[in-house]
């Protein structure tokens, strides 16, 4: 890739020292991995917020049909829906970087920066190839051309979901730790019981979450399913607890609400798309 200084190097007569246990090579590298896939988790999130400023910054002085992008109402919409994405995602790698700090002192945050870096590692680098061409369009004909920042953001976008674990072998570890790690069950359910009572779409989430749980962790074929929807209620539960009431509200009614379609522009008219997409301007 053309943004890191990264090339496939080979080791010759190098000399090797062991770092882990004799054997355990692949553990003592994973534990490892657990850590720097919740950096990955960031980094898509960072794309996204920077996807999101350029779109909104263009939309502000853009002109057409009359009026500057950002009051033409369907445009509105969507950087409303890119900037609650960006928002979650930035919540959520940072509550679990957070967790991953406490984790000496916690057995809790460590089992939740545990399972919660596969989660986040998961569901973040899969939205954040979607914002960036999202983000693209909203500069038209321009986000498209080299010259612009946005095709740098759109050919870097889908690595993160690959290097590192891609979406699949992700997954995979997520259901693994749920199955085996002692615990990591209850602590999930601490966490997103922490802002029940506050929204009843929330709770009548969870609840549902609670019921289909067990058998969705014993389904290999469930764990994208399982992992998405995991990660839209840590992301909610966290908006509930720390966001403007607007940007819970509406990625409420969206990501956990009846027939959300995944594409941007969705929101209902209930929400303020207007206040929420000048919220995403850059004050430069
Ligand atoms: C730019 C770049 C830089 C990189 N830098 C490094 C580096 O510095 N160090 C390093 O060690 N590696 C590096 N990698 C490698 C990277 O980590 C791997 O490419 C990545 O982990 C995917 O592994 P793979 O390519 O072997 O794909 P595969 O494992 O062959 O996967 C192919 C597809 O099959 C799916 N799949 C695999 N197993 C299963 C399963 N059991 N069930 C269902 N689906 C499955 C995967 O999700 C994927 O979609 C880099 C890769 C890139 C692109």
């Amino acid at each position: 890739n053309r943004s890191n200084a990264s090339s496939e190097i080979e080791f010759r007569g190098a000399i090797g020292h062991l770092i882990g246990e004799k054997g355990r090579g692949i553990r003592t590298g994973l534990s490892m991995n657990h850590n720097s896939r919740l950096d990955i988790a960031a980094a898509s999130a960072g794309l996204m917020r920077t996807a999101v400023s350029l779109a909104a910054h263009h939309a502000q002085h853009r002109h057409a049909f009359q009026k500057a992008l950002i009051d033409q109402p369907i445009m509105q919409n969507v950087l409303a829906d890119i900037a609650i994405e960006a928002e979650a995602a930035a919540w959520l790698a940072f509550r679990l970087f957070a967790a991953l700090d406490r984790q000496d002192e916690s057995a809790s945050e460590r089992l939740l920066a545990r399972v919660g870096a596969p989660i986040a590692k998961y569901w973040i680098t899969r939205r954040a190839p979607a914002v960036v061409t999202e983000a693209l369009e909203c500069h038209g004909g321009n986000g498209f051309i080299e010259e612009s920042p946005m095709a740098r953001l759109y050919r870097e976008a889908p690595l993160n979901a690959i290097w590192e674990g891609s979406g699949n072998v992700i997954c995979l570890d997520v259901l693994r730790t749920l199955a085996r790690e002692e615990g990591v069950v209850d602590v999930l359910r601490a966490e997103l019981m922490a802002a029940a009572g506050a929204d009843r779409r929330y709770d009548a989430a969870l609840k549902r979450l609670e019921g289909e749980l067990p058998e969705m962790i014993r389904n290999e074929g469930q764990a994208r399913r399982l992992t998405e929807r995991l990660a839209l209620m840590l992301q909610a539960s966290l908006l509930l607890r720390f966001a403007p009431p607007a940007v819970a509200d509406a990625f409420i009614a969206t990501r956990l609400g009846e027939g959300w379609s995944g594409q941007f522009g969705d929101l209902p008219p209930a929400a303020d798309a207007a206040a929420l997409a000048r919220r995403a301007v850059p004050a430069i």
